[in-house]
């Protein structure tokens, strides 16, 4: 027992209190649902109704738990219980409440109402943790689908920590409204003056860590029969926009094939080569997928009997681990230098663009994994392939883990299938982490 530790945050009563609060959690996410939900799905969008909505619920919950509510220049919201110790770092629990344009009820505001269970159960249990607590609502995560010009999505967590360039207030537009970021912020009764690159709304130095949970995008829990799991890494990637096979167009009869420069051929042994390699990296346990996801030969030039040319594609390579993808970028360079010389033909890759993955913090890693041991949850490791506002804070220097939770149907889509049981599975670990340091 470490010196943190209180009575009453052991597995069954911590079970019990998660239970009792979960029809809370149902209730909002029902009203949620109801108040910004059609016909084609729910919309919530940044600094609009639906968003603004949503963080309006959350604040009236967080005050009828006796959580004091405050808000910043960026609109985000924070929720606070306070902890033995008012000058301890404080733990962030965040997550955002708006939704792509018909996009499901969970993705986001699972997590500010997880947090929220979370405290409910603390408070059941009358357990006071070390530090504050705030759940904090995010803003705008998904700004890539509402806004053109903005140098990326997350857009409140990167005002709140002081990352945005101040350039994007202006430059970028939410497309639905054809007005800028900053006239949307003034709208909604924000300070833009007061957001911008360096100036951060959250001093890094006040968050003890940052803990996010979120609905899995993808069907690996569903299909490894888990409901929650532990997020490694934010996965970035390595692209080839527009590279191209050079070969020669040639008579499709008359040409023997040792005499060709096929450009197809030599393109479909490049992708396969890759396959391979995805498939040795696999199989020793590394984190990687890739998508070849467009092909083309030129519809001007080619035809059912000539032998092709020219043929131009795109290569989406991810991963969590940096090393992995810089493997891989050394493989595909030399994967096609080996087959231009065997085939005669000539790769014009163009050179790969990088985002980098953003690796989670390892010590909460594993006390996660020690949490969901110790209440007897099954779980597993897991990469996001998605981005989140955890990168963001990573970026800041703030400790940072992700919890994820079993999902059916994949996120962004009206029916999103998280059930409550699972979502209370998450809201147990969320608060053992809280009760235990
Ligand atoms: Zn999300």
């Amino acid at each position: 027992m470490n010196e943190n530790e209180q009575p009453g945050a052991g597995g069954a009563a911590l079970a019990e209190a998660v239970r009792a609060a979960m029809p809370m959690a149902g209730a909002l996410l029902e009203d949620l649902a109801q108040r910004t939900g059609g016909p084609k799905g729910i919309t919530r969008t940044p600094w609009g109704d639906g968003e603004q909505y949503g963080h309006d619920l959350m604040a009236k919950a967080a005050e009828g738990m006796g959580l004091q509510c405050a808000r910043d220049a960026a609109g985000n919201l924070y929720m606070t219980l306070p902890g033995r110790d008012p000058k301890a770092p404080a733990w962030l629990i965040g997550s955002h409440v708006d939704s792509v344009p018909n996009g499901g009820n969970f993705d986001g505001a699972a997590g500010v109402i997880a947090g929220l269970a979370a405290i409910a159960a603390l408070q059941a249990l009358s357990i006071v943790p070390a530090r504050d607590v705030t759940v904090m609502a995010i803003r705008a995560e998904e700004a890539g689908s509402w806004f053109s010009g903005a140098h990326g999505g997350h857009l409140g967590s990167r005002m709140a920590l002081g990352l945005l360039e101040v350039s994007e207030l202006d430059t970028a537009i939410r497309t639905d409204s054809g007005q800028s970021l900053r006239t949307h912020l003034l709208a909604a009764g924000c300070d833009p003056e007061r957001i911008g690159k360096g100036r951060a709304l959250l001093d890094p130095a006040g968050v003890h860590a940052y803990l996010e949970l979120h609905i899995e995008q993808g069907p690996v829990l569903e299909q490894r029969g888990l409901p929650v799991g532990v997020v490694t890494s934010i996965r970035g990637n390595s692209r080839l926009r527009d590279p191209r096979c050079l070969g020669e167009y040639n008579h499709g009869g008359a040409t023997p094939q040792s005499f060709r420069r096929d450009a197809v051929i030599a393109t479909s042994e490049l992708v396969l080569a890759i396959d391979g390699k995805w498939r040795e990296l696999e199989s020793a346990g590394h984190d990687l997928i890739f998508t070849v996801g467009k092909v083309s030969t030129d519809p001007k030039l080619h035809s059912l009997s000539k032998v092709p040319g020219e043929v131009t594609f795109t290569l989406d390579i991810r991963s969590g681990d940096p090393e992995v993808l810089a493997t891989m970028r050394a493989f595909v360079e030399a994967a096609a230098a080996d087959i231009a010389r065997r085939r005669g033909v000539r790769f014009e890759l163009g050179g790969f663009s990088i985002s980098v993955p953003t690796v989670l913090d390892a010590r909460l890693r594993q006390r996660l994994v020690a949490g969901a041991d110790a209440l007897g949850l099954p779980a597993m490791e897991m990469a996001s392939g998605g981005g989140h506002d955890a990168q963001e804070f990573m970026r800041a220097g703030i400790a940072s883990a992700m919890i994820f939770v079993r999902n059916a149907n994949g996120s962004h889509v009206a029916n999103e299938g998280m059930t409550l049981d699972d979502l209370a599975a998450g809201v147990r670990l969320i608060a053992w982490m809280l009760a235990h340091e």
